[in-house]
């Protein structure tokens, strides 16, 4: 009796295998003939047909306002997918660096956005701005030891533990004005071309350092930002920062969207929520992606 129970049981198993083989079939030759869909439309360079088509419209962030963009952008990226057309469009990579300029939202307070496409006015200067405890900076340096209120006592629990654990992590650069930043990027200019200024150094008002929300870090005392990705400190800041509230800023592999070089000293405060959730959730995501995502609406 077991044995007939058993043969029955086996064949409604392979009756489901081969339902769920055809529908998985099913499935991706449906995606595959949208493909070719959007591809023949592309190719015809029909931008009005594919804005009535309605790609894109279900995708997270979608703009109707930036319908024409996310095609005109899709034609020349068919190797990105949907979510990334609509998100690259919002942030205005389809316009290049500088090119696409608005105002930063500062109502969004910690979350605020600064980078090549969001632009801090010339008086914006945070209101709770206070010194780093000189245990948790480099020796010098006083005039760049301020962040804002809620950032710098996140620095200095952050700085406190990592020294506890003997890889420590201590500030070498935070908040910038406006006019420090200009002076900043006119010597890079005058000392590499523009070229090289713009990958290495924002343009004043580009700045995140003057939301006093950021921060240059180094291992030692004396500074060495730019060998901190070889130290035990950044390991420790790898697994780490999010717990205080701290993101890298400008990973690796993600140039094109940050339009830095890969900076791993660079630091930057969104509260332990968003830190935690682009960590645990979202770590292929710059703060540029996941705040057109997540943050702006
Ligand atoms: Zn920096």
């Amino acid at each position: 009796m077991n044995i007939f129970n058993n043969i029955g049981s086996d064949s409604i198993n392979n009756k489901r295998l081969i339902v769920i083989l055809f529908l998985t079939i099913f499935a991706v030759s449906l995606f595959g003939l949208t493909k070719t869909y959007e591809s023949r439309l592309i190719s015809k360079n029909n931008i009005e047909v594919m804005t009535n088509y309605g790609l894109f419209k279900n995708v997270l962030g979608f703009k109707k306002e930036n319908r024409e963009r996310y095609i005109r952008y899709y034609e020349k990226n068919q190797n990105l997918n949907h979510e990334d057309i609509v998100t690259h469009v919002n942030i205005g990579l389809d316009y290049g660096f500088y090119n696409y300029i608005r105002n930063c939202d500062i109502s969004k307070d910690i979350l605020i956005l600064v980078n090549k496409y969001s632009k801090l006015d010339k008086n914006y200067v945070p209101n709770d701005l206070e010194e780093i405890n000189s245990k948790y900076f480099i020796y010098g340096n006083q005039n760049k030891r301020m962040l804002k209120k809620e950032a710098k006592n996140a620095f200095e629990r952050l700085s406190e533990a990592s020294i506890k654990n003997r890889t420590p992590v201590y500030g070498q650069s935070a908040y910038r004005s406006y006019e420090s930043q200009d002076i900043l990027y006119k010597n890079e200019v005058k000392n590499d071309g523009s070229e090289k200024a713009d990958s290495d150094v924002a343009r004043p008002g580009h700045s995140e350092h003057q939301t006093g929300l950021t921060i240059d870090v180094s291992s030692n005392k004396t500074g060495n930002m730019l060998d901190f990705q070889n130290t035990d400190s950044f390991k420790w800041m790898q697994n780490n920062a999010y717990k205080y509230g701290f993101i890298l800023r400008y990973p690796r592999g993600k140039e094109s969207v940050h339009g830095y070089i890969y900076e791993s000293w660079h630091y930057r405060y969104v509260g332990i929520k968003v830190a935690r959730d682009m960590h645990d959730n979202y770590s292929n995501l710059t703060f540029d992606e996941y705040y057109y995502r997540f943050i702006e609406k």
